[in-house]
């Protein structure tokens, strides 16, 4: 077999050699799809420290069970097709069985700490094999992880119908964010970001935006305020890279509202803790998602999948993985890209 091997930054070394042997109550999945994540790229670059080399990156696998080797799991799973669940938890530890995986005390991420799915095969544990259906565009499914994340989002926001909510990011994350509470939880939705490309995809989902590369701060404040007095009662910091993110959260979030932070804040940016005081805002982090949200997640895209096959802009063969993890970093006008065999 062929893997794309992570080796150093900015460089991915194919190396072929034998499938490894399979060990108990796992399965073999040959690769058909794999999405390139902001993690993947952020550790291609050398920005994220988590993944150490040598290791295979790539955590939105999709693909057939070649094999599997779990007496309790029906041998029917071979030659299905299905969706990998990238995040492997103990299912022992306190957090496991409180139902909270994403907290596993002995957490495992495929693509991260694990082998993932940048080559030809990919042993996984037999409970991260989710079946998909017969019919239906199998590339979407790519998207189960990014879903999983937006319907665990959705259910920590504490949401009253009717509110507001901004997301400060246009990645397919962040629009995954945007249908996901706008859908589950009916609030209305605006997605800031600077970048017209993508803004343009989210408004083509329904979503309402507003474009910071055409319109200052102050200009922001007009377009959210005028003709409409409702407040922004959640801000969620997403992937936007504009600059001071947070204290343009703070700025627009009402007193008493909630801001999600979706990831670590770029330029070392500080904030005025006084604001924070004065508004009596509510922090929280949003980290993963557990095994039940990536259950939904698959079903909601069985479902929807008109809906999620517009994110993907990019489709390569896996040979081209270098060249894609520079896309997403560099071209403007990306949204999702994903391997194909
Ligand atoms: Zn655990």
């Amino acid at each position: 077999m062929k893997a794309f091997v992570f080796t150093q930054h900015h460089h991915i070394e194919p190396i072929v050699h034998d499938v490894p042997a399979l060990p108990e109550e796992h399965a073999l999945i040959k690769l058909s799809h794999c999405g390139i994540s902001q993690m993947d790229v952020d550790t291609y670059l050398g920005r994220e420290q988590k993944v150490a080399p040598p290791k295979v990156l790539g955590s939105e696998i999709c693909g057939t069970v070649i094999k599997i080797n779990s007496p309790g799991t029906p041998s029917e799973l071979e030659g299905v097709r299905v969706a990998v669940d990238p995040i492997i938890s103990c299912g022992q530890c306190d957090e496991c069985r409180k139902g909270k995986s994403n907290h596993c005390e002995n957490i495992d991420i495929l693509g991260c700490t694990y082998d993932g799915g940048f080559a030809d095969y990919v042993i996984v544990p037999v409970k991260n094999v989710y079946p998909l259906p017969v019919t239906g565009d199998i590339e979407c499914f790519t998207l189960a992880s990014p879903l999983a994340s937006a319907l665990h989002l959705d259910s920590i926001v504490h949401t009253e119908k009717e509110g507001r909510c901004v997301i400060l990011g246009s990645r397919p994350v962040d629009i995954l964010y945007g249908l996901v509470l706008r859908r589950r939880s009916g609030i209305d939705v605006i997605i800031i970001d600077d970048n017209p490309f993508r803004l343009n995809i989210a408004q083509s989902l329904g979503l309402s935006c507003i474009d910071l590369s055409s319109a200052g701060n102050n200009t922001i404040m007009d377009e959210l305020f005028f003709e409409n007095d409702t407040s922004i009662d959640i801000v969620v910091i997403g992937s936007s890279k504009i600059k001071n993110s947070l204290t343009l959260g703070i700025n627009l979030v009402a007193p008493r509202g909630q801001i999600y932070v979706t990831r670590n804040l770029h330029n070392n940016e500080q904030i005025e803790p006084g604001d924070i005081i004065e508004k009596e805002l509510i922090f929280r982090g949003v980290n993963l998602y557990d095994k039940e949200n990536f259950t939904k997640s698959v079903d909601d895209i069985a479902s929807y999948s008109e809906n999620f096959s517009s994110l993907i802009t990019h489709r390569l063969p896996f040979a081209g993985i270098e060249n894609g993890l520079q896309i997403v970093e560099t071209v403007p006008e990306c949204m999702k890209v994903i391997l194909i065999k």
